[in-house]
């Protein structure tokens, strides 16, 4: 599978700018969307679901052009929203039964044998009898991939799924998600880097509507490695020194001090030690070049 994007802008109405000129490559297997909030994600996936227009910019799927042919698009395409939306008090087994049938399964046999595949495959066999509206947040994101699994689409794009999730569904929704995404394309956008880390073999980020990095997980924190530095700063004075010289990517607490990551070229001094660069660093670093320009090393 090929989706092709080149060139995509949106503006909305209001005057923001949501997709501002992006260009990129996505092929087989895991593709991790990284962004913060606003940054323009679920524009550019509802753009790839064929559910709104850009205003300039194209979309090709394995050579079909996406803005322009949305039913063909639709019947390769698997699509979980960021806001599920409605969930009625019918039983998942029933729901997904109605969905499969608007989606042109219209074999009683056949879709039995779909619909009880995926109500195992997503783990929700033993709650099928339930109704949908009386889910778990994580047994609903479950059950809108179950949904979004329905007519086998080639492209399967989720927007956001793990926010609100607690750990042990999340690790569960991504061991789904890892599944899946064996055998056909999955676009996950999130802006969890925990998430892109964990699944993607490649990945974007992007903020304020622009395409800031494209690559692999594991190149790009390869990239900095040598160029990531910590240090503990004892006091709030002196995070307040620090945070005045340096660029500051990340504080974590430990223990209640402040642990402080910086990018830097060469050795700072001032008892910064060399660390381990993480898909986080790559993240901020980016993040906080798109707020302002770096000078150019
Ligand atoms: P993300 O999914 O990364 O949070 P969105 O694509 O939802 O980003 O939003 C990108 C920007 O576009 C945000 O500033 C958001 O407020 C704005 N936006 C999104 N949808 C609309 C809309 N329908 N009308 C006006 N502005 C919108």
């Amino acid at each position: 599978m090929a989706l092709t994007i080149v060139g995509l802008s949106k503006t909305y109405p209001n005057g923001v700018k949501a997709l501002n000129d992006i260009t990129l490559s996505i092929g087989n297997n895991m593709f991790g969307l990284l962004g913060p909030n606003g940054a323009g994600k679920s524009t550019l996936m509802r753009t790839i679901a064929t559910l709104q227009d850009p205003d300039a910019g194209s979309i090709s799927l394995d050579g079909i052009n996406v803005l322009k042919h949305k039913k063909e698009v639709r019947k390769i395409l698997g699509y979980l929203p960021q806001e599920f939306g409605v969930y009625p008090k019918i039983s998942a087994l029933d729901l997904l039964d109605h969905l499969a049938v608007l989606k042109g399964v219209a074999s009683a046999s056949e879709r039995k044998s779909i619909v009880e595949a995926l109500l195992h495959q997503t783990n929700l066999w033993d709650a099928r009898k339930k109704a949908v509206a009386t889910y778990s947040n994580g047994m609903r994101q479950r059950f809108g991939i179950a949904q979004a699994l329905l007519a086998n689409p080639r492209l399967i794009i989720v927007d956001e799924p793990t926010a609100g999730l607690d750990p042990a569904e999340r690790n569960r929704f991504l061991n789904l998600l890892s599944s899946i995404g064996r055998d056909r394309t999955v676009i996950l956008s999130t802006h969890i880097v925990d998430d892109v880390r964990q699944l993607c073999p490649r990945m974007a980020i992007i903020a304020s509507g622009q395409l800031l990095l494209e690559g692999a997980p594991l190149e790009v924190i390869a990239a900095l490695h040598g160029h990531i530095w910590s240090k503990i700063a004892t006091t709030d004075d002196e995070l307040r020194a620090l945070e005045a010289e340096f660029q500051i990517l990340s504080t974590y607490l430990i223990g209640g001090q402040h642990a402080v990551r910086i990018y830097s070229e060469s050795d700072p001094g001032q008892g910064f030690r060399a660390v381990d660069s993480s898909l986080e660093d790559v993240y901020f670093l980016q993040l906080s070049r798109d707020r302002k320009p770096l000078p150019v090393n």
